[in-house]
């Protein structure tokens, strides 16, 4: 397992720091270093490369016993390139050219840079790809490859790119390859086209859907396919090291939020899970204090990733190192005990590289003074010592380390990119869909139930789930509705909220009768007006009482057939449906943004006793002696059962439960107090307890002996 920090984003560190530095970082126990290979800084003369700064840190890195992986930074442009290749400039929405800068975090470069769309543009992006590749592949100690840090390419592109002429033809040769030429086109949009230049991106959300989500689509392929054409350039001349990439967070999360001086759309930085199809591994990076993301909205965003990354590689490919830098800003400095849930949270779900930003604290911009794990914001001795800890327990137990594998959960939450971009059509930002699923995400993990997020176009996990929730999932196609359809006949358990499948891949809003879910005899009456901004409810069922709040409207259901679990007026709010083997559970308004900003047991409860009314039954349990979270995820490792628990709240003992034959164990061995305990029974023959004082690491590690 790789655990490391980066440390290079030239010219910072200044040399004269390095051999120290690079002896320090070994001696806290990292093993991997991260350097920033910048394009406009190496290739600063056109055609001219020099990476006498690399040779000198990766021999160094050597000599010190640090693997390195090399970021390849392509999206930082020499500052000639314009000059090289004149008319290069991207062009935004209201076709100005775009003028590049050199980047809040970059000293030196532009950005965005050429358009790579532009066949010159890549042409020199590659050489310089091949460059970096050709001069490292053969470096003894290079681990591997990270080929897009943050899937950055429109950064300070202030507007919406890209519209210049050979992104517009590549748009264009999108649309006809999906709907095979101008007159499919037509049948699909319901429009009268007769030449492919008047078919226009759509640039503003209130706007016909149509060619706005159509765009917002095509941002996201043609990121993937770039991805894919730095992989393949990198790989034919490196086919030995792995090459991964990785975003600001899961691109779920790129949901249209203004940063970095630009209109950005959802997943315009391309889609973790088809980039996962053809890298060697996804990443993500991850700040939780500069985010101020709590333990469970971690968790979401980890489950999330690894879904994404199925059995490829999963890397954190930057975790927050220290106390973040942002201008004069208040932030929050990070502690030795919640940076060490980070990581073991991370290792929990499979990761395999673990990149830490950054050694020291940086020295430029608004980020100045913040991010270094070794920084000065008073807590740096305490994470360097947990660190240390960390190591040995690492090297200590690699034989379990090197084969586990993370149990692959049973309750899935479906992500629809579709539903994404007509959430944006409709507010210019998407982040009502994106706190949904993140409410929806938060509510399962603080009832320790793991779960799978399921991309639209990626439903081969569908068989293996017992329910599958569907918050704000607004947009269906019959693609994807066959499947859905087949897999409550089959068996499982569908949850869906208002309003599911109202709007086809075109944005064309569909009545009642239309919806798929009208096959099974289940309509919406349609909207009601909510006399406030949400909407206290209660349901009843299974004998039991859930207080809920939903946001939005409220659409009444109307069905012949199934359970009533709450009502307005005489109509269903909310109830089940059985059909097939399976079952469709109907919630007629919006409940995961409203639980995303303001947590309530009942959302939690109600989750749960869906899932364990459709068969979901975990075998284990972990109960504190406080009220509060106890986190926790399990997987598996030679055989063995291993257990992870993270206590997110002051409790003294954690009591882990068992039930049933596979979990009959004689002890579980905490590996970080490095203490075994007995098994008790409890009630009946096959229910185990095994009681833990809790270490001030605030975690166990537990593995079945
Ligand atoms: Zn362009």
């Amino acid at each position: 397992m790789q655990i490391g920090v980066q440390y290079y984003r030239p010219p910072f560190p200044n040399e004269r720091y390095w051999k120290e530095d690079l002896k320090s970082i070994r001696a806290a126990g990292f093993n991997t270093l991260q350097l920033w290979v910048l394009w406009g800084w190496v290739e600063a003369h056109p055609g001219r490369f020099d990476f006498a700064d690399y040779d000198r840190l990766i021999e160094l890195a050597n000599e010190t016993g640090l693997k390195v992986v090399l970021s390849a930074i392509a999206e930082v442009q020499p500052l000639w390139i314009h000059r090289e290749i004149p008319g290069s400039e991207m062009l935004n929405h209201l076709v100005h050219k775009v003028v590049s800068t050199n980047r809040t975090e970059c000293h030196f470069g532009i950005t965005p840079g050429g358009c790579f769309d532009n066949p010159a543009v890549w042409e020199r992006m590659q050489n310089f790809f091949r460059a970096v590749a050709g001069r490292y592949k053969d470096a003894p100690n290079l681990y591997g490859w990270d080929a897009w840090n943050e899937l950055r390419w429109n950064v300070h592109a202030q507007g919406l790119v890209c519209f210049c002429g050979h992104t517009l033809k590549y748009f264009r040769e999108w649309l006809g390859k999906k709907y095979g030429g101008l007159d499919g086109l037509n049948r699909a949009w319901q429009r009268r086209y007769v030449r492919w230049e008047d078919v226009s991106p759509g640039w503003a959300a209130n706007r016909p859907f149509t060619e706005a989500m159509a765009f917002q689509h095509f941002l996201t392929a043609r990121a993937n396919e770039h991805g894919r054409k730095r992989y393949e350039t990198i790989k034919a001349i490196d086919p030995v090291h792995p090459i991964t990439m990785h975003g600001g967070a899961p691109s779920m999360c790129y949901c249209g939020q203004d940063f970095e001086d630009r209109i950005i759309t959802p997943l315009d930085r391309g889609n973790d899970w088809d980039m996962a199809s053809y890298l060697d591994g996804v990443g993500c990076s991850s700040f939780p204090k500069w985010g101020r993301q709590d333990w469970a909205d971690f968790a979401v965003r980890m489950e999330t990733i690894r879904s994404a990354a199925g059995k490829k590689r999963l890397w954190l490919s930057e975790l927050q190192g220290g106390r973040a830098g942002q201008g004069f800003s208040q932030q929050r400095p990070v502690r030795a005990v919640e940076q060490q849930h980070w990581l073991w949270n991370g290792i929990a779900v499979g990761a395999e590289t673990i990149l830490f930003w950054c050694w020291k604290d940086e020295v430029f911009t608004t980020e100045a003074g913040g991010f270094g794990v070794s920084g000065f914001d008073g807590y740096a001795e305490e994470r360097l010592a947990a660190f240390k800890a960390t190591e040995g327990i690492l090297k200590k137990h690699k034989k379990i380390w090197d084969t586990y594998r993370p149990e692959r959960p049973e309750i899935g939450i479906f992500f629809s990119p579709q539903s994404e971009y007509l959430h944006w059509c409709n507010n210019k930002r998407s982040e009502t869909y994106l706190n949904a699923l993140l409410g929806y995400g938060k509510a399962l993990v603080r009832k320790n139930i793991p779960f799978e997020m399921v991309e639209e176009e990626h439903l081969e996990e569908l068989k293996r789930l017992k329910v599958l929730f569907m918050p704000r999932a607004l947009v269906t196609d019959e693609k994807t509705e066959k499947k859905l359809t087949d897999y409550v006949s089959g068996g499982g358990t569908l949850v869906v909220e208002s309003e599911c499948g109202a709007f086809d891949s075109c944005g064309i809003y569909r009545y009642p009768e239309n919806r798929f879910l009208n096959k099974f005899g289940i309509r919406e009456a349609g909207r009601r007006t909510i006399d406030k901004e949400t909407i206290k409810f209660q349901i009843v069922a299974d004998k039991r009482r859930f207080d809920l709040t939903g946001s939005q409207w409220v659409t009444p259901w109307l069905s012949d057939s199934g359970q009533t679990w709450a009502r307005y007026g005489k109509e269903i709010l909310a109830g089940e449906v059985a059909i097939g083997k399976g079952r469709v559970i109907l919630l007629g308004t919006y409940l995961g943004e409203t639980y995303f900003k303001k947590r309530g047991c009942g959302l939690e409860d109600l989750l749960k006793m869906i899932c364990a009314r459709s068969g979901f039954c975990r075998g284990v349990e972990a109960v504190s002696d406080r009220q509060g979270d106890v986190y926790i995820r399990e997987g598996a490792s030679g055989g063995k059962c291993v257990f992870f628990v993270f206590c997110e709240s002051g409790c003294k003992t954690v009591t882990i439960k068992t039930t049933g034959e596979s979990l009959r164990f004689q002890a579980l061995k905490d590996l970080i107090s490095d203490k075994t305990v007995k098994r008790v029974r409890i009630k009946n023959k096959n229910d185990l307890a095994f009681k833990f004082n809790i270490p001030r690491e605030k975690m166990l590690v537990l593995i079945e002996v």
